[in-house]
Order: C-alpha cells, then sequence, then structure tokens
C-alpha cells in the first residue's frame, strides 16, 4: 500500500517530546518505508514478514484466535515452524519487529531508530491490507488474476488525492502488542470476501471493455482503468481510504508505545 505516505504522515501524529526528536526526519522515515519490500527476495526469512494466509487453516473469521495462538511460542507447537513460515507470519514477525525497536530506541542510536521506525511502519500497513491474509492474495484462485496490485496500488494511485487523512483521535498506549498485531490482522481479513466479490459484481455489471484500457507500462498490456478504480473505491465504501486511516494510527500508536517501553529515551 501507500507506503511512503503512511510512515509520512504517522510522525504528525506523535505526542511530544517524540514528535520533536522526529520531526525533521519525516521525510527519511517516509523514504526508507519501502525498504522491507526491497528486501522481499534477497533476504531469507523476509517474504513470509508481509503477509499471513489466513484462510489456509482458518474457515471462519471468527475462529482466527482460536485456530492461531497468539504467541509464537504456542504456534510453533500446534503447527511447526516451517508450516507457518510457508504460509506467512505477518502478525508475529511484526510483534517481534516492534520489541526490535523497544531495543534500539533504548540503543539511542538515531540512525537506526529511524530505520527500524520505517520498517515497523511498513509491516503494520501491510498487516492493514486484506489481501495480505488470504491464499487467494492475487485473485489467482478465482480468475481475478491482478486484483492484489489493484487494490493496493492502482486504486490509491486514482483516488488518494481526495483522501482525508487527517487524524484526530488520541494515541493510545498499547498494552497487548502481540494481541495489538493480531486484531489488524483479522480485521483485515473481514475484508476479504467483500473484495473479491465486488470485483467480481463491478466487471459483471460494467464489462471488461470499461475495466481494462490498454497500457505500454504493463506486461500484459492492459491497466485497470481510471474509471474502474474510481468505481470500486467507491462502491467499497472508500476502503483503501479508511485502511490507510487506520494504518496511519497504528504505526503512530506502535512507535509511540516502542518508545515509552523504552523509558522515554532522549535520542
Ligand atoms: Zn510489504
Amino acid at each position: 500500500m501507500a507506503h511512503r505516505r503512511i510512515n509520512y504522515e504517522a510522525v504528525f501524529l506523535l505526542p511530544e517530546p517524540l514528535f520533536s526528536l522526529l520531526k525533521d526526519q519525516a521525510d527519511i522515515i517516509s523514504e526508507k518505508a519501502v525498504n522491507p519490500d526491497k528486501r522481499r527476495f534477497g533476504v531469507k526469512n523476509e517474504a513470509e514478514k508481509h503477509y499471513i494466509d489466513l484462510d489456509k487453516f482458518v474457515t471462519h473469521i471468527d475462529s482466527i484466535q482460536q485456530v492461531y495462538p497468539v504467541k509464537w511460542k504456542d504456534a510453533k507447537l500446534k503447527f511447526t515452524e516451517d508450516t507457518l513460515r510457508a504460509y506467512g507470519i505477518a502478525p508475529y514477525s511484526t510483534y517481534w519487529e516492534f520489541n526490535n525497536l523497544v531495543e534500539i530506541f533504548t540503543s539511542k542510536d538515531k540512525e537506526k531508530i529511524i530505520s527500524q521506525m520505517a520498517d515497523l511502519g511498513h509491516y503494520i500497513s501491510d498487516l492493514h491490507v486484506p489481501l495480505h491474509t488470504t491464499l487467494n492474495y492475487n485473485g489467482q484462485l478465482s480468475k481475478q488474476k491482478g486484483i492484489h496490485g489493484f487494490w493496493e496500488t492502482r486504486v490509491p494511485e486514482v483516488t488518494i488525492e481526495n483522501y482525508n487523512l487527517l487524524i484526530s483521535d488520541r494515541l493510545v498506549i498499547i498494552e497487548n502488542p502481540q494481541q495489538f498485531f493480531w486484531d489488524i490482522a483479522t480485521e483485515s481479513h473481514s475484508f476479504v470476501e467483500e473484495t473479491f466479490s465486488l470485483e467480481l459484481e463491478l466487471t459483471d455489471s460494467v464489462g471488461r471493455s470499461y475495466k481494462e484500457v490498454s497500457s505500454s507500462l504493463n506486461k500484459s498490456g492492459k491497466v485497470y482503468s481510471e474509471s474502474y478504480s474510481q468505481l470500486f473505491f467507491e462502491k467499497s465504501g472508500r476502503l483503501q481510504e479508511a485502511r490507510m486511516r487506520a494504518s496511519i494510527l497504528k504505526v503512530a500508536e506502535a512507535w509511540y508505545s516502542a518508545w515509552i517501553l523504552a523509558g522515554q529515551p532522549d535520542f
């Protein structure tokens, strides 16, 4: 999703004195927001940190917490580590990244703090994307191939100018970070079904020629049209905007809570 923008906006939600320590770094934290994706194919054990295929083992959204133990240690006993890693481990590994940030805050190494904040922001934002929580992440199982990039890149590209990303919620300090990341994944997963059904329904009603236009930028020579992207966005209840707003808030809450847990260091 729009990683750079999310990290950037999250900096401005931070309370003082943390905000003053970081306000000059918003551009760098934003730039570095895409680093984890650059590592995805080169670094071992990186890819599985960006998603979790919940529907591999869960048949109903309400049973996620019964199927998946919140703690990694318990999950490994139940599934084995190899199996977990094969289907993505994002809620677990995002918690590890959160702990890493607490530790790095303690070290007061500003450069490392900024890199780790940027990384954590990325993983939390990925967790907010419904298609990062399903086996059918690119519609490959339902003849809707391409829906992943459509949902997280094309629709925002076309609609982001009209998003209201001003957030006035007060940051809540996270009490149970493991549960916090699981709650985000569960919420995202609740939008999976409607994402696929809406795409099908709209394609049926408007037709392929409305949905796709030619593009020289794409390997397939096709790209989702602006009008179709706009229509999907409106019919979904502006879901991308809502998920982006939620991401910004949760990223800021995670950064802030990590700093509090580290003893509010002045770095
Ligand atoms: Zn990612």
